[in-house]
């Protein structure tokens, strides 16, 4: 297998920037969106074909403005102590429906009641939709997706799927930006979760066979008593 550890100290002046500029960026585009879904009915047939385009495309710009968001800035950082397995278990309620419509099982193994680790609840929602999701679009009908939770000196979460699986040369430019094969992808998912790791002090390792499947593990700190 392939085995890539991620790196993404050279992402952190991207995500500033990033975050800056989204800011910028979002309260125009939610008035561009308002006006256009007002116009939406009030304008001829054709008139609407166009609005409706429009609409799909400012949402498109949308939610790369919403997980752009999602970067970083370290000194900005307010981590608390949360319970790793709620969380996950939130996670897996809200994909088990996209997970259903693709015919993939979806499933947690939590072995614990609980694991605290110091984190941004929200950030860290985010890294395990992020790769949950990614796992279950790259998995083919009556595949599966295993999350699993164990605990030692850390936190360690693996998401192991049986889809398509990683080339060597994809797996190298994992987590570098805008790299996608999907048709409709950002390409900005992985790169937004590997600083988010970063800033939490954890790694992020990736396991690949090409046309086996993919195992992402993330590993974080447990908080200190
Ligand atoms: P997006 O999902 O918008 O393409 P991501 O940053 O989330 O962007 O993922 C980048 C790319 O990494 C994907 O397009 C896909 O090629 C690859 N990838 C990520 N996770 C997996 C996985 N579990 N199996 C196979 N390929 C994956
Ligand atoms: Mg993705």
């Amino acid at each position: 297998t392939d085995r890539v550890l991620m790196h993404s100290e050279k992402l952190s002046v991207i995500g500033e920037l990033a975050a800056g500029i989204v800011h910028e960026i979002r309260n125009p585009l939610t008035i561009v969106k308002g006006f256009l879904e007002l116009l939406d009915g009030e304008v001829s047939e054709r008139g609407e074909e166009y609005v409706k385009v429009m609409l799909t495309e400012v949402k498109r710009i949308e939610s790369i403005a919403n997980e752009l968001l999602y970067f970083s800035k370290p000194h900005e950082h307010q981590l608390h102590p949360h319970n790793l397995v709620p969380i996950l278990e939130n996670v897996n309620r809200l994909l088990e429906n996209t997970a259903s419509k693709k015919q993939v099982s979806l499933n947690l193994d939590a072995n614990h009641k609980e694991i605290v680790i110091n984190c941004d609840q929200d950030q860290i929602k985010q890294v395990f939709i992020n790769i949950i999701k990614n796992a279950i679009e790259a998995t083919p009908a009556n595949g599966r997706v295993n999350i699993t939770l164990t605990a030692n000196s850390g936190a360690a979460v693996s998401i192991s799927d049986t889809g398509c699986g990683l080339s060597k040369e994809q797996l190298n430019k994992l987590g570098t930006s805008f790299m996608t094969t999907k048709e409709n992808g950002t390409g900005l998912g992985l790169m937004v979760s590997y600083n988010i790791i970063k800033n939490h002090k954890g790694e992020i390792n990736v396991d690949s066979v090409e046309g086996e499947g993919t195992t992402f593990v993330i590993e974080l700190p447990k908080e200190e008593n």
